[in-house]
């Protein structure tokens, strides 16, 4: 896989205190992306599947974990690999929460198992590419055409009262590469 970031604990992307993940590579280029230095795959962020859940594992080994949560980046872009972690890291929360660029209608059309056993088997999807002139600071949600989609029925009331109570707000992570801001940024932010 390619994963530029793995930060802990994340709570503005989701409820509680959750594992954040960022896919590097994403195609799509939308006008006022927060993370552009995350289009290109980079060969330093390559990482095996088993390598990357050994650290997920350590973190939860010393830490209480209320979900996932996995941005990017266009995570789709590596669903092969991402199904498989995906499905791996089930005995720490089921609470995944994904973002995408493409839309779920684009995504079932894609038929592809992969992309399939993603969408089974998380519990949130915000799907949509992000447009800028769309920005009106929606709750979780970059631009307001993307929508939040509560995959697993176990999830919908923590869901529901999670979007209802919510603001957005940023975090900033330090780390050697530099302050890292995390959250739904404004507009021209
Ligand atoms: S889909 Fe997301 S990561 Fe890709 S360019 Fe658009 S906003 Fe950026």
């Amino acid at each position: 896989m390619n994963v530029a970031r793995i930060l802990y604990p994340v709570r503005v992307l989701g409820p509680g205190n959750r594992i954040g993940i960022w896919l590097c590579g994403c195609n799509r280029k939308c006008p006022g992306c927060s993370n552009p230095e995350l289009w290109k795959p980079q060969k330093k962020y390559e990482i095996q599947v088993d390598h990357l859940l050994e650290l997920i594992n350590q973190v939860w080994s010393a830490n209480r974990i209320d979900g996932f949560t996995i941005s990017g980046g266009e995570p789709f872009l590596q669903s092969e690999e991402l199904s498989s972690f995906i499905e791996r890291i089930h005995h720490i929360s089921c609470d995944i929460l994904v973002y995408t660029g493409f839309t779920l209608q684009e995504l079932r059309q894609k038929k592809d198992p992969f992309v399939e056993r993603i969408i089974s088997s998380i519990s949130v999807l915000v799907d949509g590419p992000y447009l800028q002139d769309q920005n009106e600071n929606v709750f979780l949600r970059g631009s307001k055409n993307q929508c939040v989609y509560i995959l697993n029925e176990k999830y919908r009331m923590k869901y529901d009262n999670y979007l209802e109570n919510g603001k957005n707000e940023i975090q900033n992570f330090i780390s050697k590469d530099g302050v890292i801001s995390v959250g739904i940024h404004r507009k021209d932010f």
